[in-house]
């Protein structure tokens, strides 16, 4: 049972349990979206109600940020502990190498992604990386065709909020081999560094 926020939907799964139910549904073909929720995005969101919907339309809204879990312990909920952004997506890059899901990185300064996906290969051996545009590509439909032609199945898209999760809301349909899709905000420069 998700918690709510201010209208906005928060997911108390933990980052195994998120991962199992992604394998799951990544078995019925299924796609998935992974948004990071904190309070300024709850705060955004209770503003403005395309920020809502699309939070609450996504697969799983993890718990990023400490002040999710007062609030959920305020409301005596039980999500106790917090759900990075960039600690799922360095989790799902090992379940992507150990299972041979090819990953493709879409985002970021081009010196930024290379050198994320440098670092990224090196701690994850037997990654398949499907490919990588940085985050200034300006041709949308080759981009989508790019990552289509890729064979990848999971995306993550580095542009920062709500741009990310705007542009996957619109692509995913035309993407339908990606399965796995998270807007990972700054996370590119963090693997980067
Ligand atoms: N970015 C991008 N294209 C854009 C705007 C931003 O690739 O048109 C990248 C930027 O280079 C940085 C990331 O998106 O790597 C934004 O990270 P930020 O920390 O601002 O996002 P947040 O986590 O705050 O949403």
């Amino acid at each position: 049972m998700k918690e709510t926020y201010l209208g906005v939907d928060v997911s108390p799964l933990t980052y195994e349990q998120i991962i199992a139910s992604l394998r799951e549904r990544m078995s019925e073909n299924e796609q998935s979206t992974i948004i990071a929720v904190n309070p300024e995005k709850v705060i955004t969101a209770n503003k403005d109600e395309q920020v809502k919907q699309l939070i609450n339309s996504s697969t799983f809204q993890i718990a990023d940020g400490v002040g999710i879990l007062l609030a959920s312990k305020l409301q005596k909920g039980r999500i106790t502990s917090r759900v990075t952004g960039v600690d799922m997506m360095a989790r799902l890059l090992t379940f992507a190498a150990s299972e041979g899901h090819p990953v493709y990185f879409y985002g970021a300064k081009e010196e930024v992604v290379t050198k994320a996906i440098a670092n990224i290969k090196e701690a994850n051996p037997g990654l398949v990386v499907a490919g990588y545009t940085n985050g200034y590509e300006k041709d949308e439909q080759a981009l989508v065709r790019r990552i289509h032609e890729s064979g990848a199945r999971l995306l993550f898209v580095a542009l920062g909020s709500p741009k990310q999760e705007l542009w996957i809301q619109r692509n995913m349909p035309n993407v339908p081999n990606v399965l796995v899709f998270q807007g990972v905000g700054g996370s590119f420069d963090v693997f980067s560094g």
